[in-house]
């Protein structure tokens, strides 16, 4: 598979985030939960240039807890400090300021000593596309807060925005590309609709969706699409099964597989097959 990533663009974007990641005392990092490796950028670490990094499992409403509580510990032994959030309730976005102040606590330390009380603790938001990057920052910013302006020792045109705890925002996230030499990776970020670039037709992307469930969650399989003899089956005649168990079908009785696997890939990436996490 060869598929770049912001082709051309990926040199500058690289750069400008290098720039950006300057200005701030801690890099945020939105993964999605049901694919917490294949949606993290590999590159972060150097491009973050030893900052302090906080990672981010969002949509944990559509992923496996287990999995995510496996995950969380994972990561952790790894050196980040992590933390499960649902962007768009919003509740467990609240305790990320408490846990960027956390992360800096010898930075403020270091600060009180030196006499800099209340200096601004300056945060950046990164993730691959639709990973729910502005969803979080409408979820944590809310109503109350204000943006700064060009005050001094802001780059001009750089927006910060005010949270509590002395925490500033930089307003605009900063876009990761996802990265892959392992074609798994690219199915597993097509499966979750993160990659709009059609790596596979959709009925291909179904059956992996399919081949999947049946291996990993075949108990969510069966209750959401209660085909007779789903054991015995697998790829596209399941896929076929389904269509029928469904009435999905073509002129002639034919069943729709092309319908059947659109249908299934939204019910899929919105959580309808249960909570999942793909790796
Ligand atoms: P961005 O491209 O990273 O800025 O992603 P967006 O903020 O636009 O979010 C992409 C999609 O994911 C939108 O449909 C959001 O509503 C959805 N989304 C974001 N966070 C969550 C979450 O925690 N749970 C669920 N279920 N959906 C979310």
């Amino acid at each position: 598979m060869n598929i770049q990533w912001y082709p051309g663009h990926m040199t500058k974007a690289k750069r400008m985030m290098k720039e950006n990641i300057k200005l701030v005392d801690v890099v945020v990092e939105l993964v999605d939960a049901r694919v917490p490796v294949s949606s993290m950028n590999p590159d972060m670490g150097e491009i973050a240039g030893g900052k302090p990094k906080i990672m981010l499992l969002n949509k944990i409403d559509l992923a496996d807890p287990k999995r995510t509580e496996f995950y969380q510990s994972y990561f952790e032994k790894d050196g980040w400090a992590v933390l499960g959030i649902n962007s768009r309730t919003g509740n467990s976005v609240k305790q990320v300021p408490a846990l960027v102040k956390d992360v800096l606590k010898e930075k403020i330390e270091r600060n009180r000593k030196r006499g800099l009380i209340n200096r601004p603790l300056r945060c950046m938001v990164v993730g691959i596309p639709n990973v729910g990057k502005s969803t979080f920052i409408n979820q944590l910013v809310g109503k109350a807060s204000a943006k700064t302006g060009n005050k001094p020792g802001v780059t001009k045109g750089k927006q910060w925005i005010k949270l509590k705890n002395n925490i500033e925002l930089l307003d605009t996230p900063g876009i990761l590309w996802p990265k892959f030499e392992d074609k798994s990776v690219g199915i597993r970020l097509a499966m979750i609709g993160s990659i709009k670039e059609e790596i596979l037709d959709v009925e291909a992307l179904a059956i992996h969706v399919l081949d999947f469930m049946k291996e990993s969650y075949p108990e969510l399989l069966a209750a959401k699409y209660p085909v007779e003899g789903m054991d015995q089956m697998e790829g596209h005649e399941l896929l076929t099964a389904i269509a029928r168990q469904r009435n999905m079908v073509k002129t002639g009785n034919e069943p729709d597989t092309m319908r059947m696997s659109t249908m299934l890939m939204e019910e899929f990436k919105n959580g309808k097959l249960g909570r999942v996490t793909l790796e």
